[in-house]
């Protein structure tokens, strides 16, 4: 039977709640491109806390279903469409404060990624979690899926910057965790039991988080190598000594992706390509360059070039940025996102190939290396069925071999819809069982983002 949505619609301001199919079909779909998503009972865009109360007791009282989303990046699913169900999108959520006296940005979730960095640089200080979508993003999503990105092997992902948490639960009631005090150990560490929890235990409506004095700006040291496994091996060395504030990967397929899309003069020949930085203080800084230099000679690097100019560093942190867009000019892609501990990232990255090549497949893998944490690109043609059959074969693969090393099928991007399959094989049946018992104390009806995680 139809849901009445007229309560709904006249218990919010007019526009929040939208029904126009046009309209939905732009919101079935996150950067997944799942072929499962279905379309949303109707799409609500509240502006404040009150209005997603409303939403959420209106759903506990229908038991309608809500997906939670942000701004629609997710590469694990997180945010597809489900039919019969609300999608509760906090776009219109943009309210942004930063408090100097506390070093503090208050932001609504809907605020992107790059306006809490542009609003906290304004005063001089930093907000440090960057993922590569970092310009395209919410909060809210980062939060919820525990982002983390380029500088993160130096300075932590999002859990480490958020201080407080206000969260409407699924019975509409609102709670605050934390806050701007720096220190909390008031009863049981909720706040941190939020970030990363992907909407399935509440919907995060405000994020108070800690922010950095404003970086100095970085050494870049680039190299190409002759094989992703020299390359990667050369990561080892260097984590082994030193915190670099960026340690990222890129294979041939990608850097000729990059080069094809940026023209910027990539070396097309290297097997792969390493972009390092240091932010150390004062002479620190040469010592750090000199140790990165000497483990990319070490470890075969055909070309190495080092540079303190911030808009070269950038270029060649944009390139990197860029490689998902540009492996994606290839074909869709099956996007993984596996994690192992460093000394194991050669043996991760040897083994992807295997896979490529027993399921006859392209496999790019671009990597947060510095943190171990690989984003193996398998590009693929859904429309034909053997190589979506092999592709998927290879997908899985990845994971096992993520878990036969010891690490993660996820180390940033979520569990989401996509790879529920593999994390019982990860944690094991007690841990998804106490999972399980805490969606159920906060989410007795199951209604929110149902599918994810669990
Ligand atoms: C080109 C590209 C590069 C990327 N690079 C990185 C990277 O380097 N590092 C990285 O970590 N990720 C990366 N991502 C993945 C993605 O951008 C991040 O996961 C991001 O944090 C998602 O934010 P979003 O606002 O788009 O969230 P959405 O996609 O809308 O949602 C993601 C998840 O969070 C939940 N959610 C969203 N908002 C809320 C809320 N207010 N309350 C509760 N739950 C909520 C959703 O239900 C969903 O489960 C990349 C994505 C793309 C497309």
């Amino acid at each position: 039977m139809a849901v009445d949505l007229t309560d709904l619609v006249s218990a919010l301001p007019t526009g929040t709640v939208v029904t126009d199919p046009d309209i939905l079909g732009a919101y079935r779909y996150d950067r997944a491109n799942d072929p499962s998503a279905g379309t949303p009972l109707a799409l609500v865009r509240p502006t404040n806390t009150e209005q997603v109360q409303t939403t959420v007791r209106w759903c506990a009282e229908h038991a309608v279903p809500i997906i939670v989303r942000g701004a629609g990046t997710s590469l694990s699913g997180g945010s597809t469409a489900m039919d019969g169900a609300i999608t509760l999108c906090t776009e219109k959520m943009t309210q942004l404060r930063i408090d100097v006296g506390t070093r503090t940005a208050v932001a609504q979730p809907g605020v992107l990624n790059v306006d809490v960095k542009a609003a906290a640089a304004q005063q001089n200080l930093w907000y440090p979690p960057d993922p590569s979508s970092y310009e395209i993003c919410s909060i809210g999503g980062n939060v919820a899926t525990n982002a983390g990105g380029l500088c993160c092997v130096k300075y932590g992902v999002t859990v480490e910057y958020v201080l407080g948490l206000e969260v409407v639960l699924a019975d509409g009631r609102a709670v605050r965790l934390g806050g701007r005090q720096l220190k909390d150990s008031a009863g049981l560490p909720l706040t941190k039991l939020f970030v990363g929890s992907e909407g399935v235990l509440g919907v995060v409506t405000e994020v108070t988080l800690r922010l950095l004095p404003a970086q100095s700006t970085p050494a870049t040291v680039v190299a190409s190598f002759p094989s992703v496994v020299e390359a990667t091996r050369a990561v080892v060395d260097i984590t082994s000594q030193m915190r670099p504030a960026m340690l990222e990967f890129m294979d041939a397929v990608a850097i000729n992706a990059v080069e094809d899309m940026l023209h910027m003069d990539l070396d097309r020949t290297a097997g792969a390509m390493l972009v390092a930085q240091s932010d150390a203080a004062g002479p620190a800084v040469a010592h750090e360059v000199a140790i990165i230099e000497e483990s990319f000679r070490a470890h075969g690097a055909t070309e190495c070039f080092s540079t303190t100019d911030a808009a070269e560093g950038e270029a060649f942190t944009a390139a990197r940025r860029a490689a998902i867009p540009a492996v994606e000019r290839l074909g869709p892609l099956l996007l993984e996102d596996v994690g192992v501990p460093l000394p194991q990232l050669p043996d991760l990255v040897a083994g992807v190939a295997e896979i490529a090549a027993t399921n006859d497949v392209t496999i790019s893998v671009i990597a947060h290396a510095g943190d171990g944490n690989t984003h193996p690109l398998i590009v693929h043609d859904p429309a034909d069925a053997d190589e979506k059959r092999r592709a998927n074969a290879a997908f899985g693969q990845i994971m096992d071999l993520a878990i036969a090393l010891g690490g993660t099928i996820t180390g940033e991007h979520g569990v989401g819809r996509l790879k529920k399959g593999w994390l019982p094989d990860q944690v094991g049946p007690d841990v998804m069982e106490m999972t399980a018992q805490i969606k159920r104390a906060l989410d007795p009806q199951g209604l929110l983002n149902p599918g994810v995680v669990l």
